[in-house]
């Protein structure tokens, strides 16, 4: 029978599929015997029987009881007691951190009368208690009982004035109970309920339902979170960080989440409650301040940091709560970093005998070593800088300055790019941070809401840039100097250094991409990718080669470390002035003028190869032969039809006209293009496979290959293989020849399709297009938000690899080639070749090598290792 409650004494941390990451970790910390509040965790398994049935599983009422019993028993005390009560809070925690995203419930217990009780508990302390209380009313009316915020908050802002929350007395905390429990008469036509066991249950519950709150899906979407893991929900007895002065709480990390560099880092609030750190409500002061205040809690907390680090062996942050000098610990993860501290943090723990080469290599990401590659700000020479806040997370960025999520969501949407002003940022404000190149705030930590989930993004993020006067209702903020900036002025700012900056900054490449174009690494963060893309290099089993269709590109590619080039189009060779040249070739009206228009472009092409191969230096060249519609070439039809209708066109307007008639096509992408075109104009793919042999024969060393694109039946193939090998034996020039898999067919067939073929390369554009029946042209900006919406697919299919579909059939193409020609090659060339998930899904199918745009090389060179040292894990997150 399924167990869905396990003490935290029963759980450990590989346990987190069941008990989340935050029961599971709480579990791990109870066993290494840290001071953690008891309790126990009800598992997601619960949750997802809950989401899917409409109620809980029949057995977890008793369970829940049981459990709470023996947490009854251990602390003396009894859910709500009117003497001594036991309050407990309700948190959710799924596999995957979700800061923010989804509810908790703290003071479970308290009604009118363990007010009282907790009053005496506490030596008389009446401010805490009807604080607590009071607090336990506002978050359970608005997470539970689903009602707005904004009510409560209005209310306590009304008693409060200009005051701090601390300042409120108990008489007016009582009377705000008061007033907290009529909002909820008033909102919901039925009393706060006073049983503690009920509250309890309605909490579980609104837990489990926010795993569908939509900012959690956005959050889970952005984040690649599979839709149907649900959350676990950890019931634990309160501990108190808002019992007076030497109480407070706080969140750390073991070494510094922007950086890398080591010394613990953090924020601490006095006389606060847990969630009072993260949402940024009072400006916190530096954990190390805390040592001044109460330096045996200080001294316990460095303690129990070290030993979290050497126990998870990483980078950990935490969340602790001191109650009257007392230390607990109420949560542990391994921490979100930005993308620099990845890499330094891992190169860090090799050094410190903490981790393997090989382990460092899969603790970090192709995502990650993206972010490296963007662009930073080139010092803000000449800028006007405006404020300094915190370096929350790193990245340049710039835009217009919007003060609301909606409008963030709006401009982004017309194109803009945008920078979010806040003074502080809440979960709802996720959807803006995604639409915004960066955030900025004039309140909290870097701990704070803002700071935890841009981090987490990769977004820029500038936070607690206190000497700005954020006006959202006005929409500007104000700088120092009186600088006003109002919406849609342009700002830039710096999350790196944590400058804000008025107006548009320059950026300049970052340290990462001087250094796989050759510097020499000298900064700590480029030494650091150094050494783990070496590793990298060394370990991974798949090839890495470009798509690259230029002189320019392929020397670039080989910088950055392409070992070929697996895709050259050659299409673009057909554009600017050669289009005339084209047009002849549409225009022929025999077998002779046909040739005359191929016999001068062939000088062209066999150039365009030369310069190609010299770049690649005797590292394999394949040449995809021309592959769109010929009439792509050809002028615009309604430009045409104008010079016609207007007199201004000439005979060869005329004729073209004529042409384009004739060659439209209602389908295009399933139209004349390919390997039909080689069959249907003759002497096309003769010329250009003339010209590559000719440029063979010219660069030394040059290993051309052959790719014949958009082979649906083998008999395609062999009518244009045929010829290539006839041209290609003349000049004595040895190359492959072989195909793209991009139509279904092609993948069906596979193994009758290498008889034919040297080599296989997936076009998985294509494949992905004609398999999903999707148009690669139109769906993505037409309707694949909706989908996303409907978690139809986490990630768009032309982004990652679809493994249960497409990825079906590249297996199956695999398996069915090598069968027939036990040594054919095979990569892929579509844009997934470039994609760290699909990368893995490459290595594990055994491609030979992936093909990739220049600039996504270096993310494919570090996947393939990871994928060779995590063969069993495809995790790559
Ligand atoms: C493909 O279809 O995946 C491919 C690489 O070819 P293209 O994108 O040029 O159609
Ligand atoms: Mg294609």
């Amino acid at each position: 029978m399924a167990k869905y409650v396990y003490d935290f004494t029963e759980g450990n941390r590989n346990l987190k599929d069941l008990l989340g990451g935050k029961g599971a970790n709480l579990a791990e910390m109870t066993n290494l015997g840290l001071p953690v509040p008891p309790g126990f965790t009800i598992t997601s398994e619960a949750c997802r029987h809950y989401l899917a049935e409409g109620a809980t599983p029949d057995a977890l009422e008793q369970e829940v009881a049981e459990h709470l019993g023996a947490l009854e028993e251990r602390m003396g005390r009894r859910l709500g007691q009117a003497d001594d009560p036991l309050l407990v809070s309700v948190r959710s925690g799924a596999k995957f951190s979700m800061p923010g995203m989804m509810e908790t419930v703290l003071n479970i217990g308290l009604n009118d009368e363990s007010v009282h009780g907790l009053a005496k508990q506490s030596g008389g302390n009446d401010r805490f208690a009807w604080d607590s209380y009071r607090r336990l009313i506002q978050m359970f009316g608005k997470t539970v009982l689903g009602i707005d915020g904004e009510l409560f908050e209005h209310a306590l802002e009304t008693v409060k004035g200009d005051r701090q929350d601390t300042d409120l007395g108990a008489g007016e905390l009582q009377t705000l109970v008061e007033t907290f429990k009529g909002i909820v008469r008033e909102q919901t036509g039925k009393d706060f309920p006073a049983d503690p066991r009920e509250q309890m249950r309605l909490a579980v519950m609104a837990v489990f339902d926010s795993w569908n709150a939509p900012r959690a899906i956005l959050y889970r979407r952005q984040e690649r979170i599979p839709a149907d893991l649900g959350t676990a929900v950890n019931i634990v007895a309160m501990v108190f960080g808002n019992c007076g002065n030497d109480s407070g709480t706080g969140v750390a990390f073991t070494r510094d989440p922007g950086t890398g560099r080591q010394g613990v880092y953090g924020d601490y609030l006095q006389n606060a409650q847990g969630e009072d750190v993260v949402a940024g409500i009072r400006n916190t002061i530096p954990l190390q301040e805390l040592e001044r205040l109460d330096k045996r809690s200080y001294d316990e907390l460095m303690t129990i940091m070290e030993t979290l680090e050497n126990h998870y062996r990483d980078l950990c942050d935490i969340e602790f709560t001191i109650e009257r000098g007392k230390l607990w610990m109420l949560q542990t993860r391994v921490g979100k970093r930005t993308a620099a501290a990845a890499f330094c943090i891992a190169v860090q723990l090799v050094d410190q005998g903490l981790i393997s080469m090989d382990e460092a290599v899969t603790r970090v990401t192709g995502d990650q070593l993206a972010m490296l590659m963007f662009p930073r700000f080139n010092g803000g020479a000449g800028k006007r800088r405006i404020a300094k806040g915190m370096n929350a997370s790193p990245g340049a960025a710039v835009g217009k300055a919007v003060f609301s999520s909606e409008r963030a969501v709006e401009l982004a949407g017309q194109g803009e790019n945008v920078i979010l002003v806040r003074r502080e940022t809440n979960p709802d404000d996720l959807v803006g941070m995604i639409a915004a190149q960066g955030v900025l705030t004039s309140r909290g930590g870097k701990t704070s809401h803002a700071a935890v989930v841009a981090r987490g993004m990769g977004k820029t993020c500038v936070c607690g840039a206190e000497e700005l006067e954020v006006s959202v209702s006005e929409r500007r903020f104000t700088a120092p100097g009186g600088v006003v900036v109002t919406e849609g002025e342009v700002i830039s700012i710096d999350g790196t250094s944590g400058v804000v900056y008025l107006g548009e900054v320059p950026v300049v490449d970052s340290s990462v991409v001087e250094y796989f174009e050759g510097a020499e690494p000298d900064e700590d963060l480029v030494k650091a990718v150094d050494r783990i893309m070496r590793h990298a290099d060394a370990a991974r089993r798949l090839g890495v080669r470009a798509n690259a269709d230029t002189p320019e590109d392929a020397a670039r590619a080989r910088r950055f470390g392409a070992e070929g080039i697996g895709l050259c189009r050659t299409e673009h060779m057909f554009l600017g002035e050669r289009r005339q040249l084209v047009e002849d070739l549409v225009l022929a009206t025999g077998a002779e003028e046909r040739q005359a228009a191929l016999d001068a472009l062939e000088p062209h092409q066999k150039e365009d190869f030369v310069g190609i191969f010299q770049a690649m230096d005797g590292r394999p060249v394949t040449v995809r032969l021309i592959d769109p519609p010929l009439h792509e070439f050809l002028p615009d039809l309604v430009d045409l039809s104008v010079k016609v209708a207007t007199g201004a066109a000439t005979d060869k307007d005329r004729a073209l006209l004529a042409a384009v008639r004739r060659l439209h096509e209602q389908n295009p992408m399933l139209g004349l293009r390919g390997v039909r075109l080689g069959l249907v104009i003759p002497g096309l793919f003769a010329m250009q496979v003339r010209a590559i042999a000719q440029a063979a024969r010219e660069v030394p060393g040059a290993r051309p290959e052959i790719m014949i694109p958009l082979v649906a039946a083998v008999q395609e193939l062999e009518a244009v293989r045929e010829e290539a090998v006839a041209i290609l034996a003349e000049a004595g020039v040895d190359a492959l020849v072989g195909t793209m898999i991009e139509t279904p067919r092609a993948a069906l067939t596979a193994g009758q399709i290498a008889e034919a073929a040297e080599f296989f390369s997936f076009g998985t554009n294509d494949l992905t297009q004609m398999v999903w029946g999707f148009s690669r042209d139109d769906v993505e900006a037409s309707f694949f938000s909706r989908y996303l919406e409907l978690g139809i697919f986490g990630v768009s299919p032309f982004e990652t690899l679809d493994r249960d579909g497409v990825g079906r059939l590249v297996a199956l193409a695999v398996a069915d080639g090598r069968r027939s020609r036990p040594d054919l090659k095979i990569g892929i060339c579509g844009e997934h070749g470039g994609d760290p998930d699909s990368v893995h899904f490459c290595h594990d199918t055994g491609l030979d090598y992936v093909s990739c745009s220049p600039f996504r090389i270096p993310v494919a060179r570090l996947e393939a290792g990871r994928a060779a040292l995590s063969d069993s894990d495809s995790d790559t997150r």
